[in-house]
């Protein structure tokens, strides 16, 4: 971006748990619900109650842990944050800061030439969320929704690594990818249950020593967090290269006007008076606990995207595409499993037609109209000739639709292919005797023409003839 200039960049992601319950109370975790029908005493923070921790926040933590790679610690222990804040009644947040669920991780992530560049994770733990301040429902006031109160969170955090927007997004599609696989999050980003905070400074480049941060709040969206970075960037090598000096703050992105904006100085962990909550027990995790987790790992991206290539001989960039989802990684491998066309075909069409079509449409794989078999269906009519792969198109946005099965729209619409060299041939010679001209420059050497009668053909058939067909006939009968 700027020769002169590094750009250092650390992440904290806090991606929402998808327990049922709190991770201290058995209020429900539903999002949606009116405004504080889901917290109980606990979320509310009456005095003289207790938490009680969810057993199920353990277990997604390790899960977590164990698929980056890292320590998962044997003694973890909670403690309190104190800070004032409308939507936290119990004046303090229950989070981790020593002796964290997780640390050092790490994962992979692919630089600007193409090679595998590593990005560690410093930590993960756990802790709760707050409740909201609700400022459109009321005239004058603000109301507080507790509801989000006490729903668990991991705050996942990467070493200062990260040397551009680009490389921030990618790791973070790696971890949104990661947690989804792992079934621990649903990542819904609209819904808050992924979201970041990007740490951004920058340095001379070749300098040893980082350079001062700002700290951007709360981005939760892929978009936002490349842009909010790459204001900032910009922001921070302006005011030092006008000699100024960049505060370390707190700083908000406004997507209206693609700016960020202070929001407060930098606070650091002392002003919070952090110490172990009195009310919750050290976790402690045996050996067994973390290795019966293990086993219950799904194969991870990373594994998956291997394996499509080894075992599918699928282009890397395709099979990274058909693993960064595993629903749709799994649609994938039943519509393999039901044809008998190539492997690539089935790839390129749920890559190609299938994706534009959720995409225009705002369909989630899991609600895809056209079942994986059914798909399967589809290419192998192009593979034993049926059809041709532009009449595909037709039947596919028919089955898209709620049309039928391909061997169904195929009937119905008449589209089989003419693949009978008689009834191909009659209409190539009517072709060139419409068009004698064409035929006599041909002749003499306008070797692109056979387009244009390859065309007027295909114009005749109403797409249906075999085009490999059309193209031999054509060039005997033509005399080439
Ligand atoms: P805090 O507790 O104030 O949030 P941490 O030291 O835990 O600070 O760091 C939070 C995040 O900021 C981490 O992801 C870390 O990698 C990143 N970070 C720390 N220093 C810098 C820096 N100078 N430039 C960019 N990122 C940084
Ligand atoms: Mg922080």
């Amino acid at each position: 971006m700027n020769a002169a200039w590094e750009v250092v960049i650390g992440l904290e992601i806090h991606t929402q748990l998808a327990t049922r319950s709190k991770i201290f109370s058995g209020a429900p975790t539903a999002y949606g619900a009116e405004p504080n029908t889901q917290a109980c005493l606990v979320d509310l923070g009456y005095p003289g109650v207790l938490p009680v921790l969810n057993e199920e926040v353990i277990r997604m933590a390790c899960k977590f842990g164990l698929a980056v790679n890292a320590t998962i610690a044997k003694r973890s222990i909670f403690a309190r944050k104190n800070y004032f804040y409308p939507d936290l009644p119990k004046g303090y947040q229950i989070s981790q800061l020593e002796l964290p669920i997780v640390e050092h991780g790490e994962l992979f992530i692919k630089d600007a030439d193409g090679n595998d560049k590593r990005i560690g994770i410093t930590r993960a733990h756990l802790e709760e969320d707050a409740g909201k301040s609700v400022h459109e429902r009321f005239d004058r006031h603000s109301g507080i929704d507790l509801n989000r109160a006490g729903t668990p969170l991991l705050e996942i955090v990467s070493e200062p690594d990260l040397r551009s927007a680009k490389e921030a997004i990618q790791y973070m599609r790696k971890i949104h990818t990661i947690v989804r696989y792992l079934g621990i999050s649903d990542g819904n980003m609209q819904e808050g249950s992924f979201r970041c905070d990007a740490n951004v400074s920058v340095r001379p480049r070749g300098q040893q020593e980082l350079g001062t941060r700002s700290e951007l709040k709360n981005l939760n969206s892929f978009r936002f967090v490349e842009k909010a970075i790459n204001f900032e960037v910009k922001r921070q090598i302006e005011i030092l290269e006008d000699g100024g000096k960049v505060v370390q703050e707190t700083r908000l992105y406004d997507s209206d006007r693609d700016e960020t904006r202070a929001m407060r100085s930098k606070e650091e962990a002392n002003d919070y008076r952090y110490f172990p909550d009195p009310d919750l027990l050290p976790v402690a995790i045996s050996d067994d606990y973390i290795e019966t987790v293990r086993k219950s790992l799904p194969e991870l991206p990373d594994a998956k995207q291997q394996r499509f290539v080894g075992d599918y001989a699928l282009k890397p960039g395709d099979a990274a595409i058909l693993t960064a989802n595993r629903l749709l990684a799994d649609y994938f491998e039943e519509a393999a499993r039901h044809s008998d066309a190539e492997v690539r075909l089935i790839a390129n069409w749920i890559i190609g037609d299938l994706s534009a079509a959720m995409n225009r449409d705002g369909i989630d794989i899991g609600d895809c109209r056209i079942a994986a078999a059914d798909l399967a269906g589809l290419v192998d009519r192009i593979h034993d000739n049926t059809i041709s792969g532009k009449i595909a198109k037709e039947v596919f946005e028919a089955m898209w639709a709620g049309e039928g099965t391909a061997d169904e729209v195929i009937e119905t619409k008449g589209l089989r292919q003419i693949t009978d060299s008689a009834a191909i041939e009659t209409i190539v010679d009517k072709v060139i005797a419409a068009h004698p001209n064409q035929a006599a420059d041909y002749k003499a050497g306008k070797n692109k023409l056979i387009g244009f009668f390859v065309g007027e053909v295909m114009k005749e058939t109403g797409g249906k003839a075999n085009p490999a067909q059309v193209n031999d006939v054509l060039r005997s009968k033509l005399g080439n």
